[in-house]
């Protein structure tokens, strides 16, 4: 077994192991491989581990990779900031868009995904612990988010992501609260399935917390190089 194919596993265990801790099915939650930094041939490593879904923060660096990997069944994710003028080609390459947090944001992906593409999956970023970011909407527009969006044609909305601050486990459980609190009023409420929330380092309390898709880059490539955040 390769380097990559033992931290898969030993993340996928992890995984496993907080879900049945927590009361959870073991397949509750999905692992979502985050490859910024890492080169294509990285990437097509984890694809032969056995690693599908991929998430990306920065589109340039996405683009050529996507590029280079089209010939492999890999689910694109986009995990970064959406820049407004840059939507066309995330609503053209990508299966899953996690980064929304304004109504504008959503109309241009909805507007901008091919006819003959299946429809965009989106979550709603939040800004659940009221960071200084400019980053994710308040918690009090997820509502009205939810209704506007989920009118949209060519976008599927999928749930929240999340990205709090680190040593404040009471904000995964805010973000359940809201999820379930939405769920109810989603006028697809099939639909709403995602929480995507834990990453390399606390993805055990986000699991215990209701997380379905943890975001996990460090963990499963080793350490990326300083400059990156
Ligand atoms: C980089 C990044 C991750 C992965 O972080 P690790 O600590 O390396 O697991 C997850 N989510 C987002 C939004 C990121 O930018």
């Amino acid at each position: 077994m390769n380097m990559l194919q033992q931290s898969r596993n030993q993340v996928l265990v992890q995984i496993e192991t907080a879900c049945i801790q927590a009361g959870r099915e073991a397949d509750a939650v999905q692992l979502l491989a985050v490859s910024k930094t890492q080169p294509s041939s990285v990437l097509a490593d984890m694809y032969q581990a056995g690693q599908r879904a991929f998430g990306e923060n920065y589109l340039q660096e996405a683009l050529e990779k996507i590029t280079a990997l089209k010939e492999l069944d890999i689910e694109w994710h986009f995990i970064g900031h959406v820049q407004r003028n840059k939507t066309k080609h995330l609503a053209e390459n990508f299966a899953w868009v996690h980064g929304v947090d304004r109504l504008i944001i959503a109309e241009r992906l909805s507007n901008q995904r091919g006819d003959d593409q299946p429809a965009l999956n989106i979550c709603i970023q939040v800004n659940i612990d009221g960071q200084d970011t400019k980053d994710g909407c308040q918690p009090a527009e997820v509502a009205d988010l939810v209704a506007q969006i989920s009118q949209l044609p060519n976008v599927r909305l999928r749930g929240l992501m999340v990205i709090p601050a680190p040593n404040n486990p009471q904000s995964f459980g805010d973000a359940k609260v809201l999820f379930d609190a939405v769920k109810v009023q989603h006028a697809h409420p099939e639909d709403w399935d995602t929480l995507s929330m834990g990453m390399s380092a606390d993805m055990t309390e986000a699991i215990a917390a209701g997380s379905t898709m943890v975001r996990v880059g460090t963990a499963l490539f080793g350490a990326r190089p300083k400059k990156d955040v």
